[in-house]
Parts: C-alpha cells; structure tokens; sequence
C-alpha cells in the first residue's frame, strides 16, 4: 500500500513509470451511485497519459445496504480496503431524519478504522467566476469536543449541568500540523506544475482560541509552531500565521482570497469547512479527502441528494476534483493537476453544466466534456 504520508513528501519525484493502483469504489446511497462512477471513469482517461493502470473493487456501505441487511459498513468492505486497495473514493450516505437504532455513519467509522486524522477540504473558485477563493481546511479528525465524552451532573438544587472534555493532545496537533505543512507544499508543487492558483508562495494559517482557551487551543498552537520552527530545512518558504476562530470566520467571508491552507482543531474545522464551501456556489463542485498516514479516501462534500437522485443531473464535479486529490494524496501530482486544469477549464466556459450551476447539462455531459479536456 502506499503511504500518504511518505508520498506526500516525494510527489515531485513522481515518475511515469508504469503501476497498478487498486481503488476501493463505495457508492453509497442516492447520488453517490451516480457520481462516484464519473470518479472511475476520470481515472480510466488520465491513466494511459501518466503511465497509470488502476483496478477497481466495487464495495458495499450506506443506509440502504443497512436497511438491506442491518449493516450500514460490512466488515469485508474495511477488509478489502485495509488488505487489497491503495486509496477509495466514497459518495454519500442518506441520513435518516429520525435516530434509528443500531444505525450509525459508515464514513464516520471509516474514517475510525483507517486511522483517516485529517479531513482535508479544498475550496476554490475558478477565475473569473464569483468570488476569488482558493483554500484549502484541514481539520483534526480524531478528538477536541468530539471524543463525545460527556456527562449530566444532577445539582443539589435539581437543575442540570452538562459537561463536555474537549481533548487536545500535543500527538495529533502534531501530525495534522505536518500534513497542514505537507499540503502546503504540495499546493506549491502543483502550482509549479502550471495550476491556476490565487497564492503565489505557500501560507498555513493556524486557526485557534487560545486567547480563552490558551491550555487546549494553547497547546495546539504551540505544537505546530514548534513543529515547524524545529523543521525549518523543510518549511522555510512556508509563511505560518494564526487567526483567532472568530476573527477567522469574519475573514473567510469579507476576504477569502488570502487564505491558502488554514489548520483546525475539529470542531472550529468543522464548522470552517462548510463555512467556507458556501463561498464557491453549489456543493456539488466542493471535494474533500480523508487522509491518514497510510490511506487516502476521496469524498465530495455533499450529501445523497435525495430530491436530484436519479435524474441524472447530479453535479459530477465534487467527485472528480476528489479523485484528483485522492491522485494527490497517493502521490500522483501530474495526473491529478491535468484533472483540475480540465475542471476549471469546464467550468470557465459556461457552457456544459448541470443545472445546480445554472445549466442543462447532465452529469454524463459534463464528464464527457471534461474528459474531452484531459
Ligand atoms: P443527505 O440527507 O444525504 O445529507 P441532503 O439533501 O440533506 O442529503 P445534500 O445531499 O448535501 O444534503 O444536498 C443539499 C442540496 O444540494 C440538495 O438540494 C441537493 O440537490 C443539492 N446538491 C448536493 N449535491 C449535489 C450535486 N452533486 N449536484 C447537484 N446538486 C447537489
């Protein structure tokens, strides 16, 4: 398998130098059976260029496969995808409105089981289109208040008082600082390859509270400023700056063309990330990818969309840009910036869209017209 971690480091040195690359495809529910096949499809058109062979497995997961079975991620689909696949693409799962019992998030425990810390969100408008934005969140996966460990205390007086930890260890603000650091780079690799890109010269931007909460958050600023200063041979064109989570949000919105990578604890990352995917227009063109040291799995960032389910006319594009970041993440940078240059060339013309952009197209057309492009 390949590691994320290692790749990240040596996408320059990537060579064309022929390989099979087995993907792990998980539909899922609604769209997700309509989109992620645009995903393989994008692979198949950029593999004979770049000197790539993928195989593909095609894996169970999602709401319906537990409606189906009582199972909403069979553990054969985490088997294949630990033993016999060097990276996924997943599409979406339905959310039920009310709790169901026994059913809980398959990405969620994907992400558990595969050791995914980081989610890892690029926003980016294309030139000339709306507002210029080209970021990218990295959010910590794995603790801050989400390790769910809370409690209700009863008060003598009869009232209630809950209480939530908010976890933040100086081990995973470490590594999701690097990967921040890491992805930083990259984005400059890319750049350097010819990608279009509002940022000339790599920035991270540490987003914290640490002026309240200055132990947790603190600590999460310090670890990755003294990550970087103690590795400075590596990171030295890297400007790093912080913004405090409130002030951060406002900036967001009034200017978010000088945002390049920014780093968060989970929650603030959470809340960052669909923040900042309202800036580019339809959900249908934002991608993420859960990543871990050893595994990568691309995701668009939207949901089943169960009023568009099978029409055809889902956007195709969150999907693609991920399989490029999944490309990415495995260390593949030429295949995955050919992707992008043909996105936003789509993207820029106006003319082959789906309607959530405002047009008529269907998701075949579009694929076909960035294929066209590849
Ligand atoms: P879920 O329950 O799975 O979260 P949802 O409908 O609540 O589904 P999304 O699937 O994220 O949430 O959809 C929100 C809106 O965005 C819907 O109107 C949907 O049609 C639209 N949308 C989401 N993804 C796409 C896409 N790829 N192409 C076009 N429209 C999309």
């Amino acid at each position: 398998m390949l590691s994320a971690r290692n790749t990240i480091r040596s996408a320059r040195l990537y060579s064309t130098a022929s390989k099979t690359l087995r993907i792990g495809l998980i539909p899922g529910d609604g769209i997700g059976r309509e989109v992620i096949p645009t995903g393989r499809q994008i692979l198949e058109a950029v593999s004979s260029k770049h000197g790539l062979k993928f195989e593909f497995v095609e894996l169970q997961a999602g709401f319906e496969h537990f409606k189906k079975t009582g199972t909403a991620l069979p553990d054969e689909t985490v088997e294949i995808l630990k033993k016999e696949t060097d990276g996924a693409l997943f599409g979406a799962v339905s959310s039920p409105t009310t709790k169901v019992a026994g059913y809980s998030s398959p990405i969620v425990a994907l992400r558990k089981k595969l050791g995914l810390y980081a989610n890892v969100r690029p926003v980016k408008s294309v030139e000339g289109v709306g507002r210029p934005v080209d970021m990218v969140i990295v959010r910590e996966n794995t603790e801050d208040l989400y390790v769910k460990e809370e409690k209700l205390i009863e008060n003598p007086d009869g009232t209630k008082t809950a209480e939530a930890i908010k976890r933040i260890s100086e081990y995973a603000s470490k590594r999701i600082g690097k990967i921040a650091l890491d992805i930083a780079l990259q984005r400059q690799a890319q750049r350097d390859l010819g990608a279009a890109s509002l940022h000339k010269s790599p920035i991270v931007t540490i987003t914290h509270k640490s002026n309240v909460l200055s132990v947790s958050d603190g600590l999460f600023r310090e670890t990755i400023r003294n990550f970087y200063n103690a590795n400075q041979d590596k990171y030295s064109s890297i400007s790093l700056q912080e913004q405090i989570v409130d002030s951060m949000v406002y900036r967001m919105f009034r200017e978010p063309e000088i945002f390049d990578v920014v780093v968060a604890p989970n929650l603030y990352g959470d809340i960052l990330s669909d923040g900042a995917a309202a800036l580019v227009g339809s959900l249908g063109v934002v991608p993420s990818a859960n990543v871990g040291d050893d595994y990568v799995i691309g995701e668009p960032c939207h949901g089943s969309a169960p009023d568009i389910e099978g029409k055809g006319i889902a956007n195709p594009i969150a999907t693609i840009r991920s399989t490029a970041l999944m490309l990415e993440f495995m260390g593949h940078a030429e295949p995955a910036a050919d992707i992008y240059t043909a996105v936003d060339a789509n993207l820029k013309e106006d003319a082959i869209k789906t309607p959530d952009l405002g047009g008529k197209s269907s998701t075949q057309e579009v694929v076909a017209d960035i294929i066209r492009r590849l």
